[in-house]
């Protein structure tokens, strides 16, 4: 690893951890908690440089109960930064650079965080920004052409160093200035991890996280969830995105109701309803707890509720005599009442449907433009952790 190069800031005041203030930073790095990111930060630190890593959350990825682990195994510094509203506006707006495979935009993702990222530098005292991507490791987002594209749109060309593939870039200023050891830098590149696990050797990691994963855009299972909520919700809020991920999701126009599969899900729907949603249940026999979204702009119809009550109660039809009318206790604005359900009319009323991926991806492809993804050349075909 290479020197220690002194960093010039905080000039004249008592300086604290490796000579900068002890709440100031030579660097903020983007931080998702995956191995790259992580020997990013570390071969920094390495350099006796003060790394602050930002870990970004949103309703899609994220994992800010993670932190004081991450903090204390790796002896890294790290915050989270919530980006919710800024990932549900830029996927209600559509993505400039286009999507991936499923629902994941993250050509404008990384542009977003890095933005992000840069308007806090002041705050922090840091001069520059860093990220732990590896040239070539994602067939497309990683492109040297991209990794180009992201620097210039997010503004932070001379200010964004990789150091894990920095041996294949140009040197960045912050290298020509002697702020930081380009001989300490790296130059991986391509899919493998050999590389990283070699570095991970040297660094003594104690763990090593798991490849992939971790962003719930670039699941098919996820996003068939999460695409009708940005379509058919107005104002969709983070807690609608954590309702999606709850549950069985049933879809009657922009009527939307979640039906918890086990214990732990009707404990989930209970805990997040509110005052304007409806939950309906069956009193007679056990059945699952279903939230029946509410809010402005979405108005539920008696005949809707009365829909929705034969709906639930066909979830436990079998476990009546036949012919009985099922018992559905509906608790709407606060207050409870009891639906009678004649048994010919539970069951799965075809007016509630599930979305299926191609479904949702048919949609996808109708509401956005096809050139999106053309604007830059770029196409997001590849699957990778988040922030990387
Ligand atoms: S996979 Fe990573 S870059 Fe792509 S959208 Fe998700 S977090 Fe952003």
């Amino acid at each position: 690893m290479g020197n220690r190069v002194p960093f010039p800031i905080a000039t004249g005041k008592r300086l604290g951890y490796h000579g900068v203030m002890p709440d100031t930073y030579h660097a903020l790095a983007l931080f998702s908690g995956g191995l790259d990111s992580i020997l990013a930060m570390k071969t920094l630190q390495a350099q006796g440089l003060r790394i602050l890593g930002l870990h970004f959350c949103s309703p899609f990825f994220g994992h800010p109960d993670r932190i004081e682990h991450w903090k204390r195994i790796y002896d890294l510094e790290i915050q989270s930064v919530d980006v919710h509203q800024e990932f549900i506006d830029l996927l209600l707006t559509g993505p400039r650079f286009g999507f991936g495979k499923v629902l994941n935009p993250c050509v404008d993702c990384k542009i977003t965080m890095l933005t992000r990222a840069k308007s806090l530098l002041p705050i922090y005292g840091a001069r520059f920004l860093v990220s732990g991507e590896v040239l070539g490791q994602r067939p497309m987002s990683q492109r040297r052409d991209t990794l180009n594209l992201i620097s210039k749109q997010a503004e932070v060309r001379d200010i964004l160093l990789r150091p894990l593939c920095a041996g294949h870039l140009d040197p960045t200023p912050m290298e020509r200035e002697g702020l930081v050891d380009r001989s300490g830098l790296h130059a991986i590149s391509g899919r493998g991890r050999k590389d990283q696990l070699r570095l991970a050797a040297e660094f003594g990691l104690p763990e090593i996280p798991t490849p992939a994963g971790g962003c719930l855009l670039t699941e098919r299972e996820s996003a068939k969830r999460f695409w009708p909520v940005l379509t058919r919700i107005p104002e969709p809020s983070p807690r609608d995105f954590a309702l999606a991920n709850i549950g069985r999701q049933f879809w009657n126009g922009r009527l939307w109701m979640v039906v918890g599969r086990n214990k732990a899900d009707n404990e989930a729907l209970e805990g997040m309803a509110s005052t304007e949603d409806l939950l309906f249940k069956a009193v007679d026999v056990q059945g699952p707890l279903a939230l029946g979204r509410g809010k402005p702009g979405i108005s539920w119809t008696e005949e809707d509720v009365r829909q929705a009550a034969d709906f639930v109660a066909g979830f436990s039809a079998k476990k009546r005599p036949p012919g009985q009318a099922a018992q559905i206790r509906l608790v709407r604005d606060a207050r409870p009442h009891t639906l009678e359900c004649p048994a010919q009319a539970s069951g799965n009323a075809p007016t509630w449907m599930e979305f299926t991926w191609d479904e949702a991806r048919q949609e996808k492809q109708d509401r956005f433009t096809q050139d999106q993804g053309k604007q830059s050349g770029v196409e997001q075909a590849d699957r990778h952790p988040p922030q990387s």
